[in-house]
Protein backbone atom coordinates (compact mmCIF):
# COMPACT_ATOMS: atom_id res chain seq x y z
CA UNK A 1 0.00 0.00 0.00
CA UNK A 2 2.54 2.87 1.18
CA UNK A 3 4.40 2.18 -2.31
CA UNK A 4 1.56 3.46 -4.25
CA UNK A 5 1.73 6.59 -2.70
CA UNK A 6 4.80 6.84 -4.65
CA UNK A 7 2.98 6.86 -7.61
CA UNK A 8 2.27 9.80 -9.90
CA UNK A 9 0.03 7.86 -12.65
CA UNK A 10 -0.91 10.38 -15.47
CA UNK A 11 0.11 13.32 -13.74
CA UNK A 12 1.54 16.24 -15.68
CA UNK A 13 5.03 17.07 -14.68
CA UNK A 14 7.23 19.82 -16.44
CA UNK A 15 10.87 19.01 -15.72
CA UNK A 16 13.54 21.75 -16.86
CA UNK A 17 17.07 21.19 -17.75
CA UNK A 18 15.43 17.62 -17.81
CA UNK A 19 17.42 16.69 -20.54
CA UNK A 20 20.75 16.03 -19.13
CA UNK A 21 22.49 15.55 -15.50
CA UNK A 22 20.12 15.77 -12.03
CA UNK A 23 17.26 16.66 -14.47
CA UNK A 24 17.18 13.95 -16.41
CA UNK A 25 17.65 11.46 -13.51
CA UNK A 26 13.87 13.24 -11.93
CA UNK A 27 12.41 12.92 -15.13
CA UNK A 28 13.41 8.82 -15.10
CA UNK A 29 11.84 8.95 -11.62
CA UNK A 30 8.39 10.41 -12.37
CA UNK A 31 8.37 8.66 -15.89
CA UNK A 32 9.04 5.65 -14.33
CA UNK A 33 6.41 6.24 -11.63
CA UNK A 34 3.18 6.93 -14.29
CA UNK A 35 3.90 10.86 -15.33
CA UNK A 36 3.54 12.41 -18.61
CA UNK A 37 6.74 14.47 -18.92
CA UNK A 38 7.55 17.58 -20.62
CA UNK A 39 11.27 18.10 -20.62
CA UNK A 40 12.83 21.39 -22.06
CA UNK A 41 16.11 22.64 -22.31
CA UNK A 42 17.68 24.58 -24.97
CA UNK A 43 19.34 21.17 -27.17
CA UNK A 44 19.09 17.40 -26.29
CA UNK A 45 23.00 17.44 -27.23
CA UNK A 46 23.37 14.54 -24.48
CA UNK A 47 20.67 12.25 -25.62
CA UNK A 48 18.75 12.43 -23.07
CA UNK A 49 15.48 12.94 -24.36
CA UNK A 50 16.24 9.79 -26.44
CA UNK A 51 16.43 7.88 -23.02
CA UNK A 52 13.19 8.64 -21.55
CA UNK A 53 11.78 8.01 -25.08
CA UNK A 54 13.26 4.42 -25.28
CA UNK A 55 12.02 4.23 -21.89
CA UNK A 56 8.29 4.39 -23.60
CA UNK A 57 7.48 7.01 -21.36
CA UNK A 58 5.10 10.10 -22.31
CA UNK A 59 6.97 12.45 -23.14
CA UNK A 60 7.77 15.68 -24.83
CA UNK A 61 10.44 18.27 -25.58
CA UNK A 62 10.19 22.12 -25.14
CA UNK A 63 13.73 23.45 -26.76
CA UNK A 64 14.39 27.02 -25.77
CA UNK A 65 16.46 29.20 -23.99
CA UNK A 66 14.61 29.58 -20.31
CA UNK A 67 16.23 33.08 -19.61
CA UNK A 68 14.06 34.41 -22.56
CA UNK A 69 11.83 36.08 -20.21
CA UNK A 70 8.37 35.21 -22.41
CA UNK A 71 9.24 31.44 -22.37
CA UNK A 72 8.14 30.45 -18.92
CA UNK A 73 4.79 31.09 -20.21
CA UNK A 74 5.07 29.37 -23.05
CA UNK A 75 6.11 26.49 -21.15
CA UNK A 76 3.38 26.06 -19.17
CA UNK A 77 0.91 27.37 -22.10
CA UNK A 78 2.09 24.55 -23.85
CA UNK A 79 1.48 22.01 -20.94
CA UNK A 80 -1.26 23.54 -21.03
CA UNK A 81 -2.30 23.33 -24.52
CA UNK A 82 -0.94 19.68 -24.69
CA UNK A 83 -2.36 17.32 -21.91
CA UNK A 84 -4.70 20.24 -20.08
CA UNK A 85 -3.13 20.64 -16.52
CA UNK A 86 0.10 20.86 -15.23
CA UNK A 87 0.57 19.13 -11.86
CA UNK A 88 4.51 18.74 -10.88
CA UNK A 89 6.65 21.52 -12.15
CA UNK A 90 10.58 20.74 -11.79
CA UNK A 91 12.51 23.56 -11.80
CA UNK A 92 16.10 21.91 -12.53
CA UNK A 93 17.53 24.16 -15.05
CA UNK A 94 20.71 26.47 -13.58
CA UNK A 95 24.20 26.82 -13.92
CA UNK A 96 27.25 27.36 -12.23
CA UNK A 97 30.06 29.78 -12.66
CA UNK A 98 33.06 30.14 -10.15
CA UNK A 99 35.24 32.97 -10.18
CA UNK A 100 36.64 35.48 -8.13
CA UNK A 101 34.40 38.87 -6.63
CA UNK A 102 36.87 41.29 -8.53
CA UNK A 103 36.90 39.91 -11.54
CA UNK A 104 32.83 38.43 -11.65
CA UNK A 105 31.67 41.12 -13.80
CA UNK A 106 28.25 42.03 -14.66
CA UNK A 107 27.42 39.86 -17.51
CA UNK A 108 28.65 36.61 -15.57
CA UNK A 109 26.56 37.83 -12.72
CA UNK A 110 23.60 38.16 -14.71
CA UNK A 111 24.16 35.17 -16.25
CA UNK A 112 23.73 33.02 -12.78
CA UNK A 113 20.76 35.34 -11.52
CA UNK A 114 18.54 35.10 -15.10
CA UNK A 115 18.91 31.21 -14.92
CA UNK A 116 18.81 30.35 -11.69
CA UNK A 117 16.58 32.73 -10.37
CA UNK A 118 14.78 34.91 -12.45
CA UNK A 119 13.60 32.30 -14.74
CA UNK A 120 12.64 29.82 -11.38
CA UNK A 121 10.70 32.73 -10.46
CA UNK A 122 8.91 33.13 -13.89
CA UNK A 123 8.74 29.22 -13.69
CA UNK A 124 6.68 29.48 -10.32
CA UNK A 125 4.64 32.38 -11.16
CA UNK A 126 3.22 31.07 -14.56
CA UNK A 127 2.25 27.66 -12.80
CA UNK A 128 0.79 28.79 -9.99
CA UNK A 129 -2.47 30.25 -12.04
CA UNK A 130 -3.43 26.77 -13.55
CA UNK A 131 -2.41 24.89 -10.43
CA UNK A 132 -4.52 27.28 -8.55
CA UNK A 133 -7.82 26.64 -11.19
CA UNK A 134 -7.03 23.07 -10.97
CA UNK A 135 -7.09 22.54 -6.59
CA UNK A 136 -3.76 21.26 -6.35
CA UNK A 137 -0.18 21.46 -7.81
CA UNK A 138 3.82 20.44 -6.47
CA UNK A 139 6.36 22.16 -7.09
CA UNK A 140 10.16 21.47 -6.56
CA UNK A 141 12.86 23.63 -6.57
CA UNK A 142 16.24 22.27 -7.44
CA UNK A 143 18.71 24.30 -4.95
CA UNK A 144 22.35 23.41 -3.47
CA UNK A 145 24.07 23.06 -0.71
CA UNK A 146 25.95 25.87 -2.00
CA UNK A 147 22.76 27.86 -0.91
CA UNK A 148 23.60 26.78 2.79
CA UNK A 149 27.41 27.03 3.66
CA UNK A 150 29.92 28.16 1.49
CA UNK A 151 31.89 25.40 -0.54
CA UNK A 152 35.58 25.37 -0.72
CA UNK A 153 37.93 25.40 -2.56
CA UNK A 154 36.03 27.28 -5.69
CA UNK A 155 35.18 30.51 -4.97
CA UNK A 156 31.17 31.32 -6.11
CA UNK A 157 29.78 34.18 -4.26
CA UNK A 158 26.89 34.37 -6.58
CA UNK A 159 26.22 30.96 -6.83
CA UNK A 160 25.82 30.82 -3.50
CA UNK A 161 23.87 33.80 -3.64
CA UNK A 162 21.49 32.81 -5.97
CA UNK A 163 20.50 29.08 -4.22
CA UNK A 164 19.98 30.49 -1.53
CA UNK A 165 17.49 32.85 -2.98
CA UNK A 166 15.93 29.65 -4.42
CA UNK A 167 15.47 28.55 -1.11
CA UNK A 168 13.64 31.44 0.04
CA UNK A 169 11.34 31.31 -2.84
CA UNK A 170 10.68 27.53 -1.95
CA UNK A 171 9.17 28.73 1.36
CA UNK A 172 7.51 31.95 0.75
CA UNK A 173 5.42 29.93 -1.83
CA UNK A 174 5.14 27.03 0.37
CA UNK A 175 3.64 29.61 2.65
CA UNK A 176 1.46 31.54 0.29
CA UNK A 177 0.18 28.75 -1.43
CA UNK A 178 -0.59 26.33 1.26
CA UNK A 179 -4.50 26.78 1.30
CA UNK A 180 -4.97 26.48 -2.30
CA UNK A 181 -3.40 22.45 -2.08
CA UNK A 182 0.20 23.72 -4.22
CA UNK A 183 3.07 22.01 -2.18
CA UNK A 184 6.31 23.84 -2.88
CA UNK A 185 9.88 22.58 -1.97
CA UNK A 186 13.45 21.97 -2.49
CA UNK A 187 16.44 19.79 -2.98
CA UNK A 188 19.73 21.13 -1.77
CA UNK A 189 22.34 18.73 -3.53
CA UNK A 190 25.90 18.17 -2.69
CA UNK A 191 28.21 16.96 -5.48
CA UNK A 192 26.72 15.25 -8.18
CA UNK A 193 28.22 13.87 -10.77
CA UNK A 194 27.34 16.05 -13.89
CA UNK A 195 28.48 18.52 -16.87
CA UNK A 196 28.31 21.07 -14.34
CA UNK A 197 31.09 19.23 -12.33
CA UNK A 198 32.98 18.52 -15.36
CA UNK A 199 35.88 20.51 -14.20
CA UNK A 200 38.51 21.85 -16.75
CA UNK A 201 42.17 20.36 -16.43
CA UNK A 202 43.61 23.02 -14.31
CA UNK A 203 40.68 22.58 -11.28
CA UNK A 204 40.78 19.35 -10.99
CA UNK A 205 42.78 19.47 -7.86
CA UNK A 206 39.30 20.67 -6.18
CA UNK A 207 37.57 16.58 -6.65
CA UNK A 208 40.35 15.48 -3.49
CA UNK A 209 38.60 18.36 -1.33
CA UNK A 210 35.17 18.00 -2.05
CA UNK A 211 35.34 14.02 -1.33
CA UNK A 212 37.09 14.49 1.56
CA UNK A 213 34.47 17.37 2.57
CA UNK A 214 31.36 15.00 2.30
CA UNK A 215 31.82 12.13 4.89
CA UNK A 216 30.31 9.71 2.55
CA UNK A 217 33.76 10.47 0.85
CA UNK A 218 32.30 10.63 -2.77
CA UNK A 219 30.13 12.34 -5.48
CA UNK A 220 27.11 11.16 -6.16
CA UNK A 221 25.98 9.78 -9.47
CA UNK A 222 22.76 11.40 -10.60
CA UNK A 223 20.82 7.81 -10.12
CA UNK A 224 20.99 9.17 -6.47
CA UNK A 225 18.55 12.01 -6.66
CA UNK A 226 15.18 10.34 -8.46
CA UNK A 227 14.04 9.02 -5.18
CA UNK A 228 14.46 12.37 -3.09
CA UNK A 229 12.56 13.78 -5.96
CA UNK A 230 9.58 11.50 -6.95
CA UNK A 231 8.91 11.79 -2.96
CA UNK A 232 8.57 15.60 -3.03
CA UNK A 233 6.82 14.97 -5.83
CA UNK A 234 4.14 12.42 -4.89
CA UNK A 235 1.25 12.23 -2.28
CA UNK A 236 4.02 10.02 -0.28
CA UNK A 237 5.41 13.84 0.79
CA UNK A 238 1.47 15.25 1.18
CA UNK A 239 2.01 16.90 4.36
CA UNK A 240 5.61 17.74 3.61
CA UNK A 241 5.89 21.91 2.22
CA UNK A 242 8.49 24.52 2.43
CA UNK A 243 11.08 22.09 3.13
CA UNK A 244 14.85 22.28 1.14
CA UNK A 245 15.78 18.33 1.63
CA UNK A 246 19.64 18.07 1.68
CA UNK A 247 20.98 15.29 -0.78
CA UNK A 248 24.81 15.75 0.14
CA UNK A 249 26.96 12.95 1.52
CA UNK A 250 27.12 14.86 4.62
CA UNK A 251 29.06 17.37 3.20
CA UNK A 252 26.25 20.08 5.58
CA UNK A 253 26.87 18.13 8.86
CA UNK A 254 30.87 19.50 9.23
P1 LIG B 1 23.89 20.28 -16.12
O1 LIG B 1 24.74 21.41 -16.57
O2 LIG B 1 24.34 18.90 -16.36
O3 LIG B 1 22.41 20.44 -16.71
C1 LIG B 1 21.76 21.67 -16.70
C2 LIG B 1 20.47 21.56 -17.47
O4 LIG B 1 19.89 22.88 -17.54
C3 LIG B 1 20.69 21.11 -18.90
O5 LIG B 1 19.60 20.32 -19.33
C4 LIG B 1 20.73 22.42 -19.67
O6 LIG B 1 20.37 22.21 -21.03
C5 LIG B 1 19.68 23.25 -18.92
N1 LIG B 1 19.91 24.67 -19.10
C6 LIG B 1 21.01 25.38 -18.78
N2 LIG B 1 20.88 26.66 -19.17
C7 LIG B 1 19.65 26.76 -19.76
C8 LIG B 1 18.93 27.82 -20.39
N3 LIG B 1 19.44 29.06 -20.47
N4 LIG B 1 17.70 27.55 -20.90
C9 LIG B 1 17.17 26.31 -20.81
N5 LIG B 1 17.80 25.29 -20.23
C10 LIG B 1 19.03 25.49 -19.71
O7 LIG B 1 23.66 20.55 -14.57
P2 LIG B 1 23.28 19.60 -13.34
O8 LIG B 1 22.42 18.49 -13.80
O9 LIG B 1 24.50 19.33 -12.59
O10 LIG B 1 22.43 20.62 -12.47
C11 LIG B 1 21.01 20.67 -12.46
C12 LIG B 1 20.58 21.56 -11.31
O11 LIG B 1 21.13 21.06 -10.10
C13 LIG B 1 21.07 23.00 -11.42
O12 LIG B 1 20.09 23.88 -10.96
C14 LIG B 1 22.28 23.03 -10.50
O13 LIG B 1 22.56 24.31 -10.01
C15 LIG B 1 21.82 22.09 -9.41
N6 LIG B 1 22.91 21.51 -8.63
C16 LIG B 1 23.84 20.69 -9.21
C17 LIG B 1 24.85 20.15 -8.44
C18 LIG B 1 25.87 19.22 -8.99
O14 LIG B 1 26.77 18.81 -8.24
N7 LIG B 1 25.82 18.81 -10.24
C19 LIG B 1 24.95 20.44 -6.99
C20 LIG B 1 23.92 21.31 -6.50
C21 LIG B 1 22.94 21.81 -7.30
P3 LIG B 1 20.97 23.13 -22.25
O15 LIG B 1 22.37 23.51 -21.89
O16 LIG B 1 20.87 22.23 -23.43
O17 LIG B 1 20.04 24.29 -22.35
Amino acid sequence: MILERFKVTDKIAVVTGGTRGIGLSIAHALGEAGAKLVVTSRTDKFGGLESLQKANYNVSFFEADITDKQVPQKIVDYTLDKHGSIDILVNNAGVAQHGEMEEFNDDLLDKIMNINVDALFRMCRSAITPMKKQGEGVILNIGSISGLVSNIPQPQVAYNASKAAVHMITKSLASDFADQNIRVNAIAPGYFRTEMTSLPKENEHWYPTWDKMTPLGRMAETEEIGAAALFLCSPASSYVTGEVLVVDGGYTTR
